[in-house]
């Protein structure tokens, strides 16, 4: 087959990879000139990355054994295994893997429109367009796909976040990163700060309206100056967002796979592309296929909905109940990644959980 990938971020490029090692015919079509560049990411994963048995020393800034939770009156820490990594290697690791199999990466190639069967891709350093009309496309053109637009399946009701981070100096516990919740830090997901060393670290958080302003006061209660800032969107998953629409398939960012709870896209959208490869090459019923991933998706963004009405009360209660230490321990078997077992054993554990299934209603 004849395969354009749209968008050379790590799961575009993950799949251009399945599907060249695999004997197809791929080409990845990307805007920026530079493969990782802007940088729009923390970089954090679970343990769950290990599935992919790929060299995380390639890419790896920093490893953590616990994670600083912060409620207004309350302070919790869990331990957990997670990787820091630097987008930039990540980003482009993928894009050697594509490119070792067999797979054309164009940068500074855009995607511009569709007119019936053919896709046009705009070259931005010659000005010319290049009509194409591959068997297959990919659209991993992250959170505001065009090519999701230009198919006609952008879901209507989809929500961004805006996610906005700054490189800081301090000192810093080098192998546990933080989170701060409550009305006050950032209501509608949290703020974090990741160290990179004991001297450096990532300070942001994500807000669908004026992440600038809690962002801006959350640096100045720390006291941080920022060496660098960064930011971009992040997209909040859709259950009605359709997955495929005439030839093309939307994946990562663009399909909106990203965890309701935390915004972190990178383990879901590899986990989407290993199984939109595996259902195209074995002729599998993707819809299927991808059920068990979209249902912990749902999970995620049902949490959504009750974190998105938490009072700073609530937020001390759910701290105060997970810090007992039978809820403590699911809390460090499961990762947030394996969202099912993880609720159904905390609710086992402590049936109070449930006080805030009223904000369901
Ligand atoms: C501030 C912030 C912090 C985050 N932190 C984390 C985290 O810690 N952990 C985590 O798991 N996730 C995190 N995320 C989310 C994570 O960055 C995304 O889920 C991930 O990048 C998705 O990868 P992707 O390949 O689908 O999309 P992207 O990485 O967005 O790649 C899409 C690519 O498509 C290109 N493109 C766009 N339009 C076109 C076009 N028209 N033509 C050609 N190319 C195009 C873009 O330039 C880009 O290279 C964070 C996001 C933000 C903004």
């Amino acid at each position: 087959m004849d395969i354009a990938i749209i968008g050379a971020g790590p799961i575009g490029c993950y799949a251009g990879y399945l599907l060249a090692k695999a004997g197809h015919s791929v080409s990845i079509y990307e805007n920026h000139g530079q493969i990782g560049t802007p940088i729009q990411c923390t970089g954090l994963l679970t343990s769950d990355f290990d599935q992919f048995s790929l060299p995380i020393e390639s890419f790896l800034v920093n490893t953590f054994d616990r994670i600083g939770v912060y409620s207004p009156n309350h302070k919790l820490e869990i331990h957990q295994k997670e990787y820091l990594v630097c987008r930039k290697r990540f980003d482009n690791f993928f894009a050697d893997l594509a490119k070792n199999a067999g797979a054309k990466i164009f940068v500074n190639h855009s995607f511009s429109r569709k007119e019936g069967k053919t896709i046009i891709i705009t070259n931005s350093q010659r000005h010319q367009e290049i009509y194409l009309t591959p068997d297959l496309v990919i659209a991993a053109d992250g959170p505001l796909s065009n090519t999701a637009k230009a198919y006609g399946f952008y879901h209507p009701q989809r929500e961004n976040y805006f996610g906005i981070q700054a490189t800081v100096e301090g000192n810093f516990d080098l192998h546990s990163f933080q989170t701060y919740f409550g009305e006050k830090v950032c209501p509608e997901l949290f703020a974090w700060i990741v160290p990179e060393s004991a001297t450096i670290a990532r300070v942001g958080l994500a807000m669908r309206k004026n992440s600038r302003a809690y962002f801006d006061r959350f640096m100045k209660e720390h006291n941080f100056k920022a060496l660098e800032i960064q930011a971009g969107a992040i997209p909040v998953y859709h259950p009605c967002q359709e997955l495929q629409k005439e030839n093309c398939y939307l994946l990562g960012d663009a399909a909106g796979f990203v965890k309701a709870t935390t915004l972190g896209g990178l383990v879901p959208g590899l986990k989407q592309a290993e199984i939109l490869v595996d259902g195209l090459l074995n002729k599998k019923n993707y819809e299927k296929a991808i059920a068990p991933l979209a249902k912990k998706l749902r999970l995620h963004l049902l949490l959504r909905r009750i974190f998105d009405k938490f009072s700073d009360q609530d937020w001390d209660r759910l701290v105060s109940f997970v810090a007992q230490p039978k809820v403590q321990k699911v809390f460090e078997r499961y990762t947030r990644d394996n969202p099912v077992p993880l609720i159904s054993m905390a609710l086992l554990k402590e049936p109070r959980f449930f006080y805030f299934a009223k904000h369901l209603i």
